[in-house]
């Protein structure tokens, strides 16, 4: 029986042990036992099916995989302790000296850290194409290349590639599509329906939004996950503990509705912004006046649980305002219950050089927003308070005097298209 997304997230791939238990057991087990020598040798000749080490395979963690699957609508996954360690295996399990990896320049900053620096070691070499740069995609796949790895909307800009016309292209250069799908979730955005081949999540982030535990996964075709991820993933060990897999478990009990929450108050905050004093300019997919709107609206649900926005008064600005927030937390982690700005030129995106931060159009200016649960009123108010601040100890603004955000009533979202 398939369910729906939000029925999946709860019951999805059930299996009980024979006690009964509700909640999902945890097994805190490192390894397994066998009933005599000749399972130990069955086991390990495939011929049994029976858990050996945990670093192989967990009922905990297994139970963490299948309800993945189940909700990705993906033959199988292979949960792993980041999701770096998720990204790391999914790349690195399928290449080899003298491949060529295609990627959006757009990239969370370890996963721009493996293609630009760790890949070319290992004589791996490499094209970043600007996401919304079609021609950029054809040319850089004109020639073969092994694997594209698409993070899509990205980190921080939220721009948006287009999942279904690259896959095709990269199809036709022979490469494997692994798309980074950790901004979207997994309710908003099916990348396996659009074409790609390959998804990885960072489950720290929504799945388990709660600020506990670490957590990643990679899925795809079975026959792929079995044979060229697994033994890559058994004998390397970036294995999940089941205590987190456990934690994650729970995550995704509440991740339809906390993603729906998130996304209602982010559209909100985002529009407020775009009308707010000292805001240059606000990005967020699901905007009329995102450059990529339709293209979003079209692969994405919803426009996300985060909101870029640039003070007109460059980093003066952008620090005043993150140090005169009350409620909203300074934090690079996202896709949390608790509301958190990053200034990302000074910290996620700090160590790409200024030249590629202009290239990716994160000026000093912008700050990343990851909207969390909290009631939108305190958190409209934190923020305008925070810009009346900002504006104030601005001498030289023209907003000096201008505190227009108390007025300023949220707005029923007038921009976004009724889908
Ligand atoms: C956080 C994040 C990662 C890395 O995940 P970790 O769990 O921190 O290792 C990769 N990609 C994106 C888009 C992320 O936001």
């Amino acid at each position: 029986m398939t369910y729906r997304p939000a029925t999946t997230l709860i019951h999805g791939e059930t299996e009980r042990t024979p006690y009964g238990e509700t909640s999902e057991a945890v097994f805190l087990t490192s390894g397994f036992v066998y009933d005599d020598a000749e399972q130990a040798e069955a086991t390990f000749a495939g011929e049994v099916t029976h858990y050996q080490y945990s670093r192989f395979g967990n009922p905990t963690v297994a139970a963490f995989e299948r309800r993945m699957a189940a909700l990705e609508g993906a033959e199988a996954c292979r949960a792993t302790a980041t999701g770096m360690a998720a990204v790391n295996a999914a790349m690195l399990s399928h290449l080899k000296s003298g491949d060529r990896v295609v990627a959006s320049r757009a990239l969370f900053g370890s996963c721009h850290w493996i293609v630009s620096t760790l890949l070319p070691r290992m004589g791996i070499s490499y094209d970043f194409v600007d996401a919304a740069d079609m021609d950029g995609w054809r040319r850089a796949l004109s020639t073969p290349a092994q694997l594209v790895l698409l993070e899509t909307p990205s980190n921080p800009m939220l721009d948006v590639v287009d999942i279904q016309a690259v896959s095709d292209l990269a199809h036709e250069a022979g490469a494997l599509v692994v798309v980074d799908n950790v901004f979207a979730t997994p309710l908003l955005q099916r990348p396996l329906e659009l074409g790609a081949d390959v998804v990885v999540y960072s489950a720290t982030k929504h799945i388990d939004g709660q600020g506990r535990v670490l957590g990643g996964a990679v899925l795809g075709r079975q026959k792929w996950i079995e044979e060229t991820l697994q033994p890559f993933v058994r004998n390397t060990g970036p294995s999940l503990s089941p205590f987190n897999a456990w934690t994650l478990l729970k995550g995704m009990e509440t991740l339809s509705l906390r993603v729906d929450a998130a996304c209602t108050r982010a559209a909100a905050l985002a529009d407020y912004l775009a009308d707010a004093p000292g805001i240059a300019r606000v990005w967020y997919p699901a905007r009329r006046d995102h450059p990529q709107h339709a293209l979003a609206m079209r692969q994405m649900t919803a426009g996300g649980t985060l909101v870029t926005f640039e003070l007109a008064g460059g980093k003066p600005a952008a620090f005043r305002f993150c140090n005169a927030l009350r409620l909203i937390a300074i934090s690079n982690n996202l896709g949390d219950s608790r509301s958190m700005v990053t200034h990302p030129a000074t910290t996620t995106h700090m160590r790409i050089g200024a030249e590629e931060r202009a290239r990716l159009g994160i000026t000093d200016g912008v700050v990343r927003l990851s909207v969390g649960l909290e009631d939108l009123a305190d958190l409209q108010e934190d923020i305008s308070g925070a810009l009346r601040a900002s504006a104030l100890r601005q001498p030289a603004a023209p907003l000096a005097a201008a505190p227009l955000c108390d007025a300023a009533p949220l707005r029923a979202a007038p921009l976004f298209a009724a889908e």
